[in-house]
């Protein structure tokens, strides 16, 4: 089994667009598990028209909640609680948006009137789609632990990879450099970084191959759009070139990208310009998986 990040320090380099690609290739002669990474936003399955087949609760932290008929209205939660939490009255509550779930007024209560509850933060998802399996979550507004949830939707994935005996766990990443973004490469086999000729994907570029040189990841990049900025797009093929960082192909800038997902469908399912440099990308990045 090999497991292929794709990642870009950036959003909007079409790291989804080659994702799906790659699933529809990928699909042609192996057998793929999916992964969509990207809990805050994950969009992988727009193009891959999944058919929904379990769907499970992603617990986060813990907030404090008071139980009034306990609650004896002393005001001691209120006074040790460092995040303004507690709204005392005639009735003490807690708003579970302040509250950051340290537990000081649980252990200060002199009546146990607090118990610190689980929150439902997410739900993450298992679908069938025409390429294989595919693994997702969603995290709720406001809520933190997106790392835990793309470690557990890795977690499943890989599970069913290994149950199934397919060969490729292919996961599309968040972008960015946070947790996130270490949670989803850990384990890869490979990581694919998507970008794009301009000053920022320049930039961010040198930030996610640190992220993935300093968790000794091996990495390759794929430069989209790259007619766009011709100058750019030497500086990013420079940047490779002094890291040892292969650079495994460029994409033209093709309105077809977008035609392809105004009809929810991985590109490489027309004959364009983009749909022929990404078959030549999957049989580069084949090559790098089976020699890794
Ligand atoms: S510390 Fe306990 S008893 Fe006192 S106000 Fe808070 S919840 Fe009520
Ligand atoms: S758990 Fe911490 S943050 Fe939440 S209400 Fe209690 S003291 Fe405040």
């Amino acid at each position: 089994m090999k497991q292929l990040v794709i990642l870009s320090g950036k959003g909007g380099t079409g790291k989804t667009t080659v994702a799906a690609a790659l699933a529809h290739l990928a699909a042609q002669t192996h057998s793929v598990v999916l992964a969509d990474a990207d809990v805050d936003a994950a969009n992988l399955g727009l193009m891959l028209a999944p058919v929904t087949q379990e769907m499970h609760d992603f617990t986060g932290g813990k907030v404090a909640e008071i139980d009034p008929v306990v609650c004896s209205a002393c005001g001691r939660c209120a006074e040790v609680c460092r995040f303004d939490a507690v709204r005392a009255g005639t009735v003490t509550t807690v708003d579970p948006l302040a509250c950051e779930g340290c537990a000081a007024c649980y252990y200060e209560c002199p009546v146990e009137a607090i118990t610190m509850t689980p929150q439902r933060a997410g739900q993450w998802f298992v679908a069938d789609t025409r390429y294989g399996p595919l693994y997702h979550a969603h995290l709720f507004a406001g809520q933190e632990n997106s790392g835990k949830l793309v470690t557990l939707v890795k977690q499943m994935a890989r599970l069913r990879t290994l149950d199934d005996q397919a060969e490729l766990l292919l996961v599309d990443g968040p972008p960015g450099i946070g947790c996130p973004v270490i949670a989803a490469l850990a384990g890869a086999d490979l990581v694919l970084i998507v970008t794009e000729p301009t000053i920022s994907g320049a930039h961010d570029l040198v930030r996610i191959l640190g992220v993935a040189a300093h968790f000794q990841a091996r990495a390759a990049v794929l430069l989209n759009k790259t007619d766009l900025n011709p100058a750019q797009a030497e500086t990013i093929a420079a940047t490779c070139a002094e890291r040892d960082i292969p650079l495994v192909g460029t994409l033209p800038y093709d309105p077809a990208v977008t035609e392809s997902m105004v009809r929810g469908e991985p590109v490489t399912m027309g004959d364009g310009a983009v749909a022929a440099a990404l078959r030549e990308v999957w049989a580069v990045l084949q090559a790098h998986l089976q020699n890794g």
